[in-house]
This record gives C-alpha cells, sequence and structure tokens, in this order.
C-alpha cells in the first residue's frame, strides 16, 4: 500500500465539519496502531494529548530542554529513535529542539490549526505520534528548528 506524507483530497466532503481537521493523515497506515482506549493506557493522559490530539506542551516545561547528554530520543508511542543529542541545539524557543531527524523516522503535513498561519506539523513514522513543528529559523546550514514536545519522546542516555 503507498504511504502518502501528505493526504489531502478524497475526504474533504466527507469530514468537513470533523474538528480534528489537523489530523489529515489519519488516512494513513501506521505500523503501529492501538484504539484511543490503548493508548490512554500505554501514554498516559498528558502524552495522549500531545501525541495523539496534536495537543503542546507548555513553554518551558520540558525537563528535556536542559538535557544535554549524549543519547538518543525515542518516539514515547513506539520507542522508535527519532533524534540524537548531536542534532539537539538551545533554541530558547521554550522546547526541545532539534536541527534535523534520523532519515525515515517521520512524515510531515500542513497544520492550519493557528487562524492565517501554516505551520508544518511532524509525526512518527511508526505510529503517527505528533511530535511538533518543524519551522525555518534554525541554525545553518540547514536553517530548520525542529520544535519537538518533551513529552513526545523518551531520552535514552548512550552507555
Ligand atoms: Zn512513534
Amino acid at each position: 500500500m503507498m504511504r502518502r506524507a501528505h493526504f489531502l483530497g478524497g475526504l474533504a466532503g466527507a469530514i468537513a465539519f470533523v474538528p480534528l481537521l489537523a489530523r489529515a493523515a489519519s488516512g494513513t497506515k501506521y505500523p503501529v496502531t492501538h484504539t484511543d482506549a490503548e493508548w490512554k493506557d500505554i501514554l498516559g493522559s498528558d502524552r495522549y494529548v500531545i501525541l495523539r490530539e496534536d495537543g503542546t506542551e507548555p513553554a518551558f516545561s520540558s525537563p528535556l530542554i536542559g538535557e544535554h547528554r549524549p543519547g538518543v530520543y525515542n518516539c514515547a508511542g513506539c520507542s522508535q529513535e527519532l533524534f540524537t543529542s548531536e542534532m539537539k541545539y538551545d533554541s530558547g524557543d521554550g522546547w526541545p529542539s532539534f536541527t534535523s531527524v534520523l532519515p525515515g523516522r517521520t512524515l510531515t503535513q500542513a497544520d492550519y490549526d493557528l487562524p492565517g498561519e501554516e505551520r508544518t506539523e511532524v509525526h512518527c513514522r511508526r505510529c503517527g505520534g505528533h511530535l511538533g513543528h518543524i519551522f525555518n529559523d534554525g541554525p545553518p546550514p540547514k536553517y530548520l528548528r525542529y520544535c519537538i514536545d518533551g513529552l513526545a519522546l523518551n531520552f535514552v542516555p548512550r552507555a
């Protein structure tokens, strides 16, 4: 089956009044799936709101902002490795920030949740969990800022 990062067509008429339009990628099939009730059990309520309902944690709330040890940041939904400590930097924006992501681990889609602003949402390719957004004001050479909710991640220090 084709997996499409940008799932935009076809269902617009059927879902026009569903409030969670931002999760247009719900037509995407992910290798790791659970029912909503199972996700709530697995994640707990705070992580569930971020990963499964496209929530955003309060700025400067994540202990991972100050995490500087060598290691890997895994998806809190499915444990897939997403970022390494070498990709992390201090953006000052209030969330854990990275300049890049491990290849092939995420998908993106346009997000129109904020009126008048189109943002790029990024989510886990394995479980579909919402991770955060990508902005174009990061450091050189790529100038990308992966603005990621700490609750969407688990940090594993390198031994
Ligand atoms: Zn995942």
